[in-house]
């Protein structure tokens, strides 16, 4: 993901099947052409058996190096493929994007009330690789993989196709997105925007609730401060305790998303501190505008290409069927993808055939 919090293509795989040396080969790939030895990387994924070994063989999303975490659509699905229970299922997904330490606890008391074999199902899962309270900062506050989903989705409808096709699709794909963000960075760098969309706008929403808080000093050195909330929209009273000298606040958000939060906003007022100094700098728009500003050489004409010492076989099992319904994908479905259908019929149902789980493909 990049900073404005889409997807920033850098590798593509065909494979035959998701499996153990599938992915092996690919983390590999990416290790070596990609990564190069950088560190400090976060990978999202679902949990599949295959992954999760490969990646435990490091080292590359391994601590100290890197981490892994789950993707929390994905784990509150496996969760409701076991216990069938929409409550439950809302619970899950509610304990795992929680901040707050004390508020995740509150909601695991809550399941482990409603269903004991429910809670230590979720209780032995890692909790640094699920829960957006344990996980120290890594996510940047992505707690799922809805947006590269959202690629898969456009690239699904052609995976049918001859592998060339496949290629030209996604190098189109990737094109575009590169030259769209390039005119979006150029704009907001006329707007004389400091940072991207996704860190202003954070950053002032913050700014405007920071007006509310109370503040109270503490400590001069450490410039700590404890900051109360007033009640608003059914919201209760909260304390937090900011910490300017460590960047940290209890409620945690400044952690995950690297954008001072409105309790540390309020207490940088309070101590004269330079609020706009201490957002992170992957939000820097130059950053953003230096990766989008690479460009791709556009492909040749077939007759330009070096000869590659093979020949295309068709394979003959493969047989496309032009009958609605007749050309089924192996891939083992699972309760998201019936969520997923059922939701597409009844929007169809109702004449809206825009729907893809409310992202749009500007956000990807
Ligand atoms: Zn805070």
């Amino acid at each position: 993901m990049d900073g404005n919090q889409q997807v920033l293509p850098l590798a593509f795989a065909i494979i035959d099947e998701e499996t153990y040396p599938s992915w092996k080969w690919f983390l590999q790939q990416l290790s070596q052409h990609v990564i190069r030895g950088r560190r400090e990387m976060c990978l999202i994924s679902d949990r599949h058996g295959g992954i999760i070994k490969v990646v435990r063989e490091g080292p590359d999303f391994v601590s100290p190096h890197g981490v892994h975490r789950y993707c929390l659509r994905h784990v509150c699905s496996n969760f409701n493929s076991n216990f069938k229970n929409v409550v439950l299922k809302d619970l899950c997904w509610q304990a795992g994007s929680k901040y707050q330490l004390r508020k995740f606890n509150r909601i695991m008391e809550e399941i482990k009330k409603q269903h004991v074999r429910a809670f230590a199902y979720l209780d032995q899962i890692n909790k640094e690789e699920w829960t957006a309270s344990h996980d120290g900062g890594w996510r940047c506050g992505i707690l799922t993989t809805n947006m590269s989903e959202c690629i898969n989705e456009n690239l699904k409808r052609a995976r049918r196709l001859p592998v060339s096709a496949l290629v030209e699709i996604t190098l189109e794909r990737t094109v575009h997105y590169f030259r769209v963000r390039a005119i979006m960075g150029h704009k907001m760098l006329q707007n004389n925007q400091l940072w991207m969309d996704f860190a202003c706008k954070m950053f002032i929403s913050w700014q405007q609730k920071a007006v509310e808080h109370t503040v109270t000093k503490y400590s001069h050195s450490q410039q700590s401060a404890s900051v109360v909330t007033r009640r608003q929209n059914g919201h209760g009273i909260n304390t937090h305790v900011v910490k300017i000298a460590n960047r940290e606040c209890s409620c945690d958000k400044w952690n995950q998303f690297g954008i001072p939060c409105s309790h540390a906003q309020k207490v940088c007022g309070a101590y004269n501190i330079s609020v706009a100094s201490m957002v992170k700098d992957y939000y820097d728009l130059m950053a953003y505008n230096n990766t989008y500003s690479k460009h791709f050489e556009s492909v040749q004409s077939e007759d330009y290409w070096n000869d590659p010492n093979f020949q295309l076989v068709h394979d003959p099992t493969i047989r496309i069927s032009t009958r609605p319904g007749q050309n089924q994908t192996t891939r083992i479905h699972n309760e998201m993808d019936w969520r997923q259908t059922r939701a597409r019929q009844e929007a169809q149902q109702q004449g809206d055939f825009s729907i893809q789980e409310n992202m749009s493909e500007d956000d990807c």
